[in-house]
């Protein structure tokens, strides 16, 4: 019998993802937690939970957190606005002049505010953040975001080529800054973690990623940078780095490719060959960013392909590339894309479904942070309790239909309890 104070069962309507075709759905069950970590999910509650506190949600829907594979903290104060230019143009004209202003901790302090304020209520319970290249606004950020209990991985950005004065670090500069952040961070944090964050190859000389690969080998860092997003960053790459056949072998040959190395890498709108195979070979995560990729005209990453290759796919909101961080949103803009690209592009590339959308924003991406994103026994127990009465329906639903319409109409009103790893935020 099961009679811990940590431990206690939600009942609802409960969703989750076993697979990326395969989704369970238990219409008024129960999801068991056990010391922050699911003891599974049931139509009836096993009898060795007898006497645990059962939180009754009544019909709403229970389903996983969502997990935001890749996202921009600064550029929270871009959203929605400067979406005329493509990925290099957009950099330099908006970008760039606003990651500047995090020099100054009050700006920080101000944005960073506002940033960690409406992700703790959005729908992501995990996410991947890049901040800048500032330690102290790095740290700031980091500080907020302890506070709201989600668990998140944040980088200071490096940067010693090819970007504006302001925000270009000399390369022993750029290395020692990341030494000291990593040295300063030490023991401060329960739920943010350290990633190194490469911004991507036009940022980085070689010598800088060489020494980058050095302190991941040392320090058993995780990873995150940018991939083939765009057509005229694949040419600069391949003018910058000649030695490597292709994009990704420039992460590869600093060691920061996966293959030991956790790495996740955004976009992947066009990857060769060579590079998916690489990508597989080495379990290197892509995360999927749809809504950036149209923003600024990127392309539609073939995400079909991935999923038949067995490619690790989770999906970000890429803010401010993508305007919103929602993951709903993300997940219907990833079903709408590959309708796209199917019907303009590639005719074998059938769409994806919402089962596999739900799949890649839940399990899938949730896999870079461990047992993550499934009500499966032994996962931690990262939830979001749902209400959609407020979008309204005349008719009878089922709950797979429900679910579709809060990928597609929901946003964080609707969440009434965000639980990570068993614990209510
Ligand atoms: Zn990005």
């Amino acid at each position: 019998m099961v009679s811990n104070k940590n431990s206690y069962a939600i009942k609802g309507n409960i969703i989750y993802s076993t697979t990326p075709d395969q989704l369970v759905l238990i219409e008024n069950g129960y999801a068991v937690c056990e010391n922050g970590i699911c003891g599974g999910a049931f139509a009836k509650l096993p009898e060795k939970y007898n006497g645990i506190q059962v939180k009754d949600y009544g019909d709403r829907l229970v389903i996983p957190g969502l997990v935001d594979l890749h996202m921009h903290a600064p550029q929270y104060g871009l959203r929605g606005f400067g979406m005329d230019l493509e990925l290099l143009d957009w950099l330099n004209t908006y970008t760039f002049p606003e990651e500047e202003k995090y020099a100054k901790e009050e700006y920080a302090k101000k944005a960073y505010g506002m940033f960690t304020e409406e992700l703790k209520k959005s729908p992501t319970t995990r996410a991947c953040i890049f901040a800048t290249i500032h330690r102290d606004a790095t740290k700031i950020l980091m500080d907020l975001l302890e506070k709201t209990k989600l668990r998140t991985m944040v980088g200071k950005v490096n940067m010693d080529r090819n970007a504006p004065e302001y925000l270009c670090e000399s390369t022993e500069e750029s290395a020692a800054q990341t030494l000291q952040w990593l040295k300063e961070m030490q023991g401060q944090y329960k739920y943010v973690e350290p990633i190194l964050t490469p911004r991507f190859i036009p940022s980085c000389s070689d010598s800088l990623m060489k020494t980058l690969g050095e302190i991941q080998k040392s320090q058993h860092l995780p990873v995150q940078s940018h991939l083939s997003e765009n057509e005229g960053e694949i040419a600069w790459v391949k003018e910058l780095c000649p030695a490597a056949g292709f994009y990704g072998e420039a992460y590869e040959h600093a060691g920061l490719f996966g293959n030991g190395c956790k790495t996740v890498m955004a976009h992947c709108v066009s990857s060769v060959e060579e590079e998916i195979a690489l990508i597989k070979r080495n379990g290197v995560y892509v995360a999927h960013c749809p809504q950036s990729n149209m923003n600024l005209s990127s392309g539609i990453a073939p995400i079909r392909k991935y999923l038949d290759e067995g490619l690790h796919v989770g999906l970000g909101s890429d803010l401010a590339g993508g305007s919103s961080m929602s993951m709903f949103r993300a997940m219907s803009d990833a079903i709408q894309v590959s309708k796209l690209y199917w019907r303009m592009w590639d005719q074998s590339a059938s769409p994806l479904n919402v089962k596999e959308a739900f799949y890649l924003a839940t399990k899938g991406g949730g896999e870079f942070f461990g047992k993550i994103g499934s009500f499966e026994s032994g996962y931690e127990f990262d939830v979001l309790v749902i209400e959609d009465e407020s979008i309204w329906h005349p008719q009878e639903l089922g709950l797979l239909e429900r679910l579709e319409r809060v990928i597609y109409l929901g946003d964080a009103d609707n969440i009434v309890e965000k639980i990570v790893a068993g614990e209510i935020i």
